[in-house]
C-alpha cells in the first residue's frame, strides 16, 4: 500500500480537510500516476454532500485528473513512465458485457466503477483526484497530448466529454444548429466543441451578462431565456439542443425549439422529475434524449481532436487550501469556468 496526501470529506456537513489516503499496490496492469492537477465537477459537490445519495466517509473526490505516470506494472503496454496521461469518471467496468465490448463502459451492463465512492472490483472503495497520487488499471487511463496546457487538459476528462459525446453522437457539424443551454464548465466546452465541429451554435443563457464571452467562444448567437420572446423567436429552430443545467426547466418551452427530427439531450440533470407533454414532441418528431459522459476510446478521441483544434477550457487554478471556498464559489455559478486544483500545493 502508498500512503499519499490527500483532501477528504469527513462527512456529509463538514468542510474538506487535508489527510492521507491509501493506493493498492500496483497490480500487473496497473499504472500509477503523480497528479498535477485535479478539476473541480459539480458532481464532486454532490457527491460529498450526500445529495446523490449515501457515500463511504471520509471520501476524497476528484474525476478531472491529469498526471505523469511514475511506475507501471509488469504487463502494461500501453502506458511509460513519464508519459502525460488523464483519468476521467470511471476507473474500471465488467469487460464483457455488449456495452464494455462495444467501447461503451460508461453503460456497462453491471454497472461502470466510478473514480470515487465506488467500490472496486478488488472490494474497496475508490478515491478520486484530489490527491497527489492515483492507482489506475492502464486501459483506463487516457493519453493527454502535450499541446494541451497541462492545467487545462483536466476539466477535458468529465465537462469535455460529456459535451463531446452527445454533440459527436447526434452529429453536430456543418449546416445543423445547435443550442447549450448554460454557460459554465459543461456549457463552455460544449459551446467551443460544437463550434470546432462546425455547426451554428446558440447559447440559451438565464441572462446576457457572459455574452461577450459567449461570443468570444465562438457562438454566433447568444440569447436571454428569462426573456419569453426568446422562445417566440426561436420556435422551431434547432437540430439539436444539449442542456448542462442541473436546475428544473420548461420542458415544453425548450422542445418547441427543435425542428424536424431535433433532439433535445440533458447532460445536467435536475433531482426532481421533469413534466413534459407528449404532444410535443408529435410535432416535428422530436426526440427527448440523455447522454452520459464517454467511452474510453471515444474520450481518446475527444482528447485528440482538441489538442488538434487547440481547443481548452478556460480555467481558474487554486491551492489545496482554496477548495471549500472555491465549492461555495461554485454552487453561486462565480467561476470562469472551472476550477482546477494545483496538486503541488498538497504535496
Ligand atoms: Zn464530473
Ligand atoms: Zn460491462
Amino acid at each position: 500500500m502508498l500512503t499519499v496526501n490527500a483532501i477528504a470529506a469527513p462527512s456529509a456537513t463538514e468542510p474538506l480537510v487535508r489527510t492521507t489516503i491509501e493506493r493498492r499496490d500496483l497490480g500487473p496492469r496497473d499504472v500509477l500516476i503523480e497528479i498535477t492537477y485535479a478539476g473541480i465537477c459539480h458532481s464532486d459537490i454532490h457527491t460529498v454532500r450526500g445529495e446523490w445519495g449515501k457515500v463511504p466517509y471520509p471520501l476524497t473526490v476528484g474525476h478531472e485528473i491529469v498526471g505523469h505516470v511514475t511506475e507501471v506494472g509488469a504487463e502494461v503496454t500501453l502506458h511509460t513512465v513519464g508519459d502525460r496521461v488523464g483519468v476521467g469518471c470511471m476507473v474500471n467496468s465488467c469487460r464483457e458485457c455488449e456495452n464494455c465490448l462495444a467501447g461503451h463502459q460508461q453503460y456497462c451492463a453491471k454497472g461502470n466503477t466510478g473514480t470515487y465512492a465506488a467500490v472496486d472490483r478488488d472490494g474497496t472503495v475508490t478515491q478520486g483526484g484530489y490527491s497527489t497520487h492515483i492507482v489506475v488499471v492502464e486501459d483506463f487511463v487516457l493519453r493527454v497530448p502535450e499541446s494541451i496546457p497541462h492545467e487545462a487538459a483536466a476539466p477535458l476528462l468529465c465537462a469535455g466529454i460529456t459535451t463531446y459525446s452527445p454533440l459527436s453522437h447526434w452529429k453536430a457539424g456543418p449546416g445543423k444548429k445547435v443550442a447549450v443551454v448554460g454557460l459554465g464548465g459543461l456549457g463552455h466546452m460544449g459551446v467551443k466543441i460544437a463550434v470546432a465541429m462546425g455547426a451554428e451554435v446558440t447559447v440559451l443563457s438565464q441572462t446576457l451578462s457572459k455574452k461577450d464571452e459567449g461570443l468570444g467562444f465562438g457562438a454566433q448567437h447568444y440569447y436571454a431565456t428569462g426573456d419569453p420572446a426568446t422562445f417566440e423567436t426561436l420556435k422551431n429552430s434547432f437540430d439539436l439542443i444539449i442542456n448542462t443545467v442541473s436546475a428544473p426547466i420548461d420542458m415544453g418551452a425548450y422542445l418547441s425549439l427543435l425542428r424536424l427530427d431535433g433532439t433535445f439531450v440533458s447532460v445536467g440533470a435536475p433531482p426532481e422529475p421533469l413534466p413534459i407533454q407528449v404532444f410535443t414532441l408529435f410535432n416535428n418528431r422530436r426526440s427527448f434524449a440523455g447522454s452520459s459522459i464517454g467511452g474510453i476510446a471515444e474520450t481518446q478521441e475527444m482528447l485528440d481532436f482538441c489538442a488538434e483544434r487547440g481547443i481548452a477550457p478556460q480555467v481558474e487554478v487554486i491551492s489545496a487550501d482554496e477548495v471549500n471556498e472555491a465549492y461555495e464559489r461554485v454552487l453561486k455559478s462565480d467561476v470562469r469556468y472551472r476550477f482546477v486544483i494545483d496538486i503541488a500545493s498538497l504535496r
